[in-house]
């Protein structure tokens, strides 16, 4: 089922989860192992993060340096298709703009589609280490609005290139909301008149990246209602769990830290996983007092501390 028909069908307050394929090296079974874990909680969808080419730097046994480019988490599309035929759980699978030809891009919905995959979070992702070469043949998407585009296409029968009697898909599209505002852009409202783009190219929902502060989102929510954006903005909660978080998921994420959590946590920094969890349910049960369509929690491997915040809040 789509994203958009759970939120509208919703009789009760809906939790969302987001996942992370493992690293190369590592087998599905860390997948398994964690959405058997979720599984009780009654999901009504899993996203699978997607993630670029990056290039690495290998010393070799004379002492030569060797580039290599490969994704470190490759596998989103299988990962989603295992959730989803394994265990009936939706999925959402992000798709990025940046790394991909529109031909990639292509393909992989065609895959999606094949697997019964009906959600794509539409992402720019960023451009690291390597940018990709495109041949002149190919074209690109940059921004997310264009993939947008590219996936209305499909769900309107049209395909890169003229194929007579193609089905037209179904995908419902997700793009990704900043209550803090992008880093690139130059404030919020700016950042705001783009968001607005995606959601006039075709994006049916929003989700934001993770804030600490609901008054971020409640403000954010508000400036994108003025500005005309109507589609449900789904808020994104992260549970912190250590103290050298306080400091990498700013710089990762170029989101702020309350005060009053920053300073819990550094006064009692082995206990960052009790305040954390405590914090993310505050968080959730105001959230849930203003009547939010969904909780995502960015889990990120680590089931925890979120199956207690959830089993708690499905009770209230
Ligand atoms: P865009 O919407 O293209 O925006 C990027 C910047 O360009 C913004 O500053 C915006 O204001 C500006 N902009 C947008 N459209 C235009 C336009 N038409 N013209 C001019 N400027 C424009 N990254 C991953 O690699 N994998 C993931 O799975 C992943 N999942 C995510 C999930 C969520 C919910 C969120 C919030 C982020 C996620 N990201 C992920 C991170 C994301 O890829 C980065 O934040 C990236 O820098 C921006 O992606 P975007 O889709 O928001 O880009």
């Amino acid at each position: 089922m789509k994203v958009i028909e759970h939120l509208t069908r919703r009789t009760e307050p809906l939790f969302s989860y987001e996942i992370v394929p493992p690293p190369r090296g590592r087998t599905v079974q860390d997948v398994i192992d964690m959405v058997s874990l979720l599984k009780p909680l009654n999901p009504p969808w899993i996203d699978v993060t997607a993630h670029a080419s990056e290039a690495y730097y290998h010393e070799k046994d004379d002492g030569s340096i060797e580039r290599k480019i490969y994704k470190k988490r490759p596998g989103t599309i299988g990962i989603c298709g295992i959730i989803q035929n394994r265990f009936g759980i939706d999925t959402v699978a992000h798709l990025l703009s940046l790394g991909f030809t529109k031909e990639e891009t292509e393909d992989a919905l065609i895959e999606l589609n094949y697997l019964g995959i009906q959600n794509i979070l539409a992402l720019r992702g960023d451009g690291p280490n390597y940018k990709k070469v495109v041949s002149k043949d190919r074209s690109m998407n940059h921004h997310a609005d264009e993939l947008v585009s590219q996936i209305v296409d499909m769900n309107n029968g049209k395909f890169l290139e003229d194929i007579s009697d193609c089905q037209p898909f179904n995908f419902c599209i997700g793009v990704a909301g900043y209550p803090e505002k992008h880093f690139e852009a130059p404030n919020l409202k700016i950042d705001i008149l783009n968001l607005k783009k995606k959601v006039d190219a075709g994006a049916d929902y929003i989700a934001t990246q993770m804030f600490f502060d609901n008054q971020k989102y409640f403000d954010f929510v508000d400036e994108c209602r003025s500005n005309g954006i109507t589609v449900p903005i789904i808020p994104g909660i992260k549970i912190l769990k250590s103290e050298s978080q306080l400091t990498n998921l700013p710089k990762n994420f170029y989101i702020n830290l309350p005060d009053e959590l920053v300073e819990n946590i550094h006064k009692n920094p082995t206990h960052a996983r009790e305040i954390g969890k405590q914090w993310a349910e505050k968080q959730v049960i105001e959230l849930l007092e203003h009547n939010v369509p969904c909780v995502h929690f960015y889990i990120m491997n680590d089931t925890h501390s979120v199956v207690d915040i959830v089993k708690k809040c499905q009770k209230l």
